[in-house]
């Protein structure tokens, strides 16, 4: 059943460039439609929230409901497995737990969060912050797509209320578990089975500008340019550097880059680059930061540059729910999957979820370490011990 859903619904958004589901297009409502379908036969309550996330749920005799679940949206040119995995693993598992346990105690549901990728609109995690009341009021009206599409007129396109939106708020969430790929190559590499999620870094994202002279190409000798572009390479490398010289898990990328005015025949003016750092741990991450920031300071003087730096998200690191993790690791023991502890390489839904309710995440590996590509792939028996692992841990937590 699991693998049937995982090519069902990957095939939904499918192009010969990889997947294209971004949230309130056509694939998107196809695969909303689907999910309905498959909750429908699988004996649970269907719903979508106001902000579209669709809901399965089985009911039960007490309070509290305990949730899993994933995005369904992708990125550009992305693969089948990064949130969809989570979505219908945890769909499975529900199934599965209905089918031989009857009704549980409390609540159980499975989530297929509309937008964690920030792929169509600027609305980062708008599922989950449906969810928490995070969403400010005045977003369906002011954020737009590439092609000027309001999120609101996309909202209504796909039968939902914008001023509806306040109404997808949940008060109700005792637990959410989330069943992700790894997307990095630890457990693949290891010969893990499941990564138990301690912590997802917080990202630190700042712009690097620098200005130099802009100047005529061929009769501007070489040892009297300022050029842009040669001195933000050199800070490029060498906090790359500095980075590879930290070691794992630190990571940063340097991966937006505008040049000005980006002619072959005039040396640059102006040279922009994105830095993207991150570090379980916040300490390690901002000494980082402050070696990030040195090595521009140095660079410019040595080149004859200005160099200006604004930080543009600065995320606390989010911690896992440690009687979760207890809960996942006993699970994984009792279905015969060896396991590790590790913190997450990407950011997620649950980083977010962590910050009003108990949550935790279990990763299954990532053939290659590959993600956000068409090559992304978890093989069929890693999928189905993952879901295992999920559905033997919400039976912990619902009966
Ligand atoms: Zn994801």
């Amino acid at each position: 059943m699991l693998g049937t859903y995982v090519e069902e619904l990957g095939a939904l958004g499918e192009t010969p460039d990889g997947m294209y589901r971004f949230m309130y297009d056509e694939a998107w409502q196809q695969a909303r439609d689907a999910l309905l379908r498959w909750i429908d036969d699988a004996g649970l309550e269907g719903r979508v929230d106001a902000v579209g996330n669709v809901f399965g749920r089985l009911p039960g005799s007490g309070d509290g409901v305990v949730l899993t679940g994933s995005h369904v949206d992708t990125v550009p040119s992305g693969g089948k497995y990064d949130g969809a995995l989570g979505v219908v693993g945890g769909l499975a598992a529900l199934a599965a737990l209905r089918a031989q346990h009857g009704t549980p105690v409390r609540t159980l549901e499975v989530v297929a969060l509309c937008e964690e990728e920030s792929s169509r609109f600027p609305a980062n995690f708008f599922g989950t912050r449906g969810m928490l009341g995070l969403i400010a009021p005045d977003e369906p009206d002011r954020l737009r797509d590439r092609e000027g599409v309001l999120l609101a007129d996309a909202m209504r396109q796909a039968g939902l209320d914008p001023a509806a939106v306040a109404s997808a708020e949940r008060h109700d969430l005792r637990a959410f578990l989330e069943l992700h790929i790894e997307q990095g190559r630890v457990l693949a590499d290891e010969g893990v089975d499941v990564g138990l999620v301690e912590v997802i870094p917080g990202i630190a994202w700042e712009t690097v500008t620098v200005r130099g002279r802009q100047d005529h190409a061929g009769a501007t000798p070489m040892d009297l340019r300022r050029d842009a572009l040669q001195a933000a390479a050199q800070m490029a490398r060498e906090i790359t550097t500095a980075v590879e010289q930290e070691g794992r898990p630190a990571v940063v990328t340097t991966g937006r880059w505008t040049v000005e005015p980006g002619q072959p025949s005039i040396v640059p003016g102006l040279a922009r680059f994105s830095v993207d750092l991150r570090h379980p741990d916040l300490g390690v991450r901002d000494r980082l930061l402050d070696t990030v920031h040195r090595i521009c300071a140095t660079v410019a003087e040595r080149h004859g540059v200005e160099v200006e730096i604004v930080r543009d998200k600065d995320e606390e690191p989010a911690t896992m729910d440690a009687d979760l993790l207890d809960v996942l690791r006993g699970s994984a023991e009792e279905c015969g999957a060896s396991w590790r502890r590790m913190p997450s390489g990407a950011g997620h839904d649950s980083q977010l979820m962590a910050s009003r309710v108990p949550t935790a995440m279990v990763f299954v590996p990532s053939v290659e370490g590959r993600s956000h590509t068409p090559a992304e792939y978890t093989s069929p028996a890693d999928c189905v011990r993952g879901a295992s692992v999920l559905a033997t841990a919400l039976h912990h937590l619902a009966w």
